[in-house]
């Protein structure tokens, strides 16, 4: 294809040019945030297909599946001709999934292996607990275990090795057995949880590295994030060439807690020393009082490195810090101020301007009640994930039964849902003859709906229900089957016979009472998105086929809508832990605002970002170890928001445990301070912005996120002028013309000289 190279240059400064069409082979771009180290890897991605690079043979990894997705938008709009969509992009589970399912038959694994979501896991360590009667002390809950195992997983310490360091310390915990019998649990199951992907996919391409022999170029995002298993990834996913592109951040580092290893940045110039170092200095994100004010909270780091950050926007709006009496006031206060936003300024920030990013999920729900109450269409990133949602999740495991009977977890999820008569004995009694005939549940609940065999515990009711399902699960998994069509269209029709014939809908209003409309809408929702998502599959739009390799291909020959399912069924369980599907919005243009936690709002930017709870507990956290990380998670935040920050923080809490009253105070670590940010009086304010104060900020030349959406006749432009809002907080807007930052006349922003 003919493509003009300028197009991919275009508005990109000089250092970002020269990394962008560098010909060193290992490249490594580190830079603060907004700097644009995802632009300058988006086009350097771009340089190479215009350069005529195969784009099957590039693979490049992004923290998020929405960020692939943008990116390969962005491509798109670079270079045309639907190259972007067959490159090899991803979040590393994705990628790896990928390389599972045409190549794991080579170290032995099937095809049609499932995902073990959140849940799975949960449900598989509570069960082995209950079974067991093991103490749920000593933070034994799942959650607990589940992050050990994935912790010892990330380092890429099997069972056995695990088993064997405890031995010798003559340690014989039940940790350790709880972490065999999951294993072994996972593996009746047919099911990988999201750790053995990548260790999965490691043992693969160790074994056989023809699987990757086409690869010419390996590109990360947000590498200070990666794990060590990431890191041995990306080395074999480039092991014929060696040419390796990635972007990072220390200063970002927000997954410490999870076995990112900060030493992979290290590690990288070890293992290839010819690793060319660029630095992006420029920030193109946030308004200067912004940048400043982030730049206060990560400088609080003593042992960090001094570095250049210069912004390229004018000073703006101060970020406001606010206090509020309780955290449902907080919430209240955070959807009237969106409102009163988009009101002073005749709408023209739409709710897509706008994320409220928050520590924890719990938090989350406060915040989505109010914005229920106030109409304010939302989207979340985290949260109650919407494949989560009980109404949906069913569903979902009915579809993943129909594709894998042996997912045992899936299958006792849904045996009894809707009822069929099934007691917990039933659900035993039905486990125990699996394990003990060392068959899937599958099998035994086949045998026990034909009469072949009789299980105790379960009422005549209970062989008729089970046959009843029996049925169902067969008749869909033909129609799947069978169905030549290819249409997608056709999945929706599917799912939708195969809830009838379980009467989903009376389930779904009777047993999951209250608020039948959200939740039916949610089931429709679910099902649009199956066919969307099958449909751009089947069309080669979306996760186009690897390429073939000089490995042997896949042995698995499959209709095209059990291939389809398969794919949605694994994006499903990747997404569930970080991503829902985007709103549907109300319609009208006003688009749709974004809850996230801060940890999944890595990488993304908004024209305003509000903060809530920041009070120590929270932001740090009462139980993290590490305050360097806290702060950096802060920082991580403040640096989301591109015109408008907010802070909050109620005074009190209602301490549930204690059942009483605690007092709360911004956040304040022994190393994080907001209320020092403060004393730069000019930098942060107490209250919100006036109208004059946005006015003059959408006037200002520095910043120019919003204005081509200021259309003369829009209400807004015809206030005119600057305000005396400026006036109130210390400095005037300056040269409207120039891009650079000039020093207050309070000094308070010294901390810019680098
Ligand atoms: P983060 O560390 O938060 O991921 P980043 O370094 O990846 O940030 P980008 O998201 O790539 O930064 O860029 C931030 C913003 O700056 C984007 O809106 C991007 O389009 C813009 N930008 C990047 N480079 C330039 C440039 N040379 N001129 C104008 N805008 C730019
Ligand atoms: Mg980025």
């Amino acid at each position: 294809a003919l493509v003009d190279v300028d197009q991919v240059l275009e508005g990109l400064n000089k250092v970002q040019r020269e990394a962008v069409t560098s010909e060193a082979e290992v490249l490594q771009i580190l830079a603060p945030p907004g700097s644009g180290k995802t632009r300058t890897l988006t086009s350097r991605v771009a340089w190479m297909l215009a350069n005529g690079m195969n784009p099957s043979n590039i693979i490049v990894a992004t923290f998020t599946n929405k960020a692939s997705k943008e990116m390969k938008e962005r491509i798109s709009k670079m270079i045309g001709g639907g190259l972007e969509n067959r490159l090899i992009i991803g979040t590393f589970h994705s990628i790896a999934t990928r390389y599972l399912r045409k190549y794991g038959h080579l170290i032995g694994l099937p095809g049609a292996f499932g995902i073990a979501d959140t849940s799975d896991s949960s449900a598989i360590i509570t069960r082995i607990i209950k079974k067991n009667k093991y103490s749920t002390m000593d933070g034994n809950d799942a959650g607990n275990i589940k992050s050990r195992i994935s912790n010892l997983k990330s380092k890429m310490q099997s069972v056995d090795e695990y088993i064997a360091t405890q031995k010798k310390s003559n340690h014989n915990d039940e940790f350790s057995k709880i972490y065999t019998q999951y294993e072994k649990e996972l593996k009746n199951s047919n099911l990988l949880d999201f750790d053995d992907l990548l260790l999965r996919c490691l043992d693969l391409l160790r074994a056989h590295p023809l699987c990757v022999s086409n690869i010419e170029a390996v590109l990360i995002d947000e590498f200070q994030d990666t794990n060590l298993v990431q890191f041995d990834l990306m080395c074999l996913f480039a092991s014929r060439r060696d040419r390796i592109t990635i972007v990072g951040d220390p200063d970002q580092s927000i997954y410490g807690f999870r076995s990112a290893e900060i030493g992979n940045l290290k590690a990288m110039q070890e293992v290839y020393p010819h690793t060319i170092v660029v630095n992006l200095e420029e920030n193109y994100r946030s308004s200067a009082a912004i940048l400043t004010c982030s730049l206060e909270v990560i400088q609080q780091d003593k042992a960090r490195p001094a570095k250049g950050i210069t912004p390229t926007h004018e000073l703006g709006i101060s970020p406001v810090l606010r206090e509020l009496p309780s955290s449902d006031a907080e919430a209240r206060w955070i959807a009237q101020e969106v409102l009163r936003l988009r009101a002073l300024t005749g709408n023209l920030f739409t709710f897509d301007d706008i994320a409220i990013l928050v520590r924890s999920g719990s938090l989350a729900r406060e915040i989505e009640t109010q914005m229920t109450q106030k109409r304010i269409p939302y989207r979340l990133l985290a949260g109650i994930r919407f494949f989560e949602r009980a109404e949906v999740k069913t569903v979902l495991d009915y579809l993943r039964v129909v594709f894998d009977p042996n997912n045992n977890e899936a299958l006792l999820r849904i045996l009894n849902t809707p009822r069929r008569g099934l007691g917990d004995k039933a659900f035993r009694e039905l486990s125990d003859a699996a394990g003990k005939k060392d068959t899937s549940i599958w099998n035994i609940v086949q045998k026990a709906a034909r009469g072949d065999i009789k299980v105790v515990g379960i009422s005549n009711a209970g062989i008729t229900g089970l046959s009843k399902f029996v049925k169902v699960i067969r008749e869909t998994q033909n129609a799947f089957q069978s169905e030549q069509s290819q249409d997608s269209e056709v999945i929706g029709k599917i799912i939708q016979t195969l809830l009838e014939k379980i009467d989903y809908k009376i389930y779904v209003g009777e047993k999951l009472q209250g608020e039948f409309e959200d939740r039916w809408q949610h089931v429709e929702e679910f099902i649009a998105q199956a066919v969307d998502f099958c449909g751009n599959v089947m069309t080669g739009f979306d996760e186009a086929d690897l390429p073939d390799t000089e490995a042997e291909g896949n042995p698995v020959e499959e209709s095209a809508l059990i291939t389809a399912l398969g794919k949605f069924l694994a994006t499903a369980a990747l997404a569930s832990v970080k991503e829902g599907p985007e709103a549907a919005g109300s319609g009208d243009g006003s688009g749709v605002l974004t809850i996230s936690t801060i940890h999944n709002a890595k990488g993304l930017e908004w024209p305003i970002v509000f903060i809530p709870g920041c009070y120590n507990g929270s932001i740090p956290h009462s139980r993290a170890d590490d305050h360097d990380e806290e702060r950096r998670l802060l920082y991580v935040a403040m640096t989301r928001a591109q015109v408008l920050l907010y802070l909050s923080y109620p005074s009190k809490l209602w301490d549930r445990k204690s059942g009483s009253t605690r007092r709360l105070m911004a956040t304040r670590g022994p190393d994080i301070t907001l209320e020092k940010i403060l004393s730069f009086s000019n930098i942060v304010s107490r209250e919100c912005p006036t109208r004059e104060m946005v006015q003059a900020t959408i006037n200002a030349a520095g910043l120019l996120i919003l204005e081509d959406r200021v259309e003369s006749d829009d209400p807004i432009s015809q206030i005119g002028g600057y305000s005396k809002g400026w006036d109130n907080y210390g400095s005037q807007p300056q040269n409207s013309s120039g891009r650079g930052f000039q020093r207050s006349s309070s000094g308070g922003f010294s901390t810019y000289s680098s």
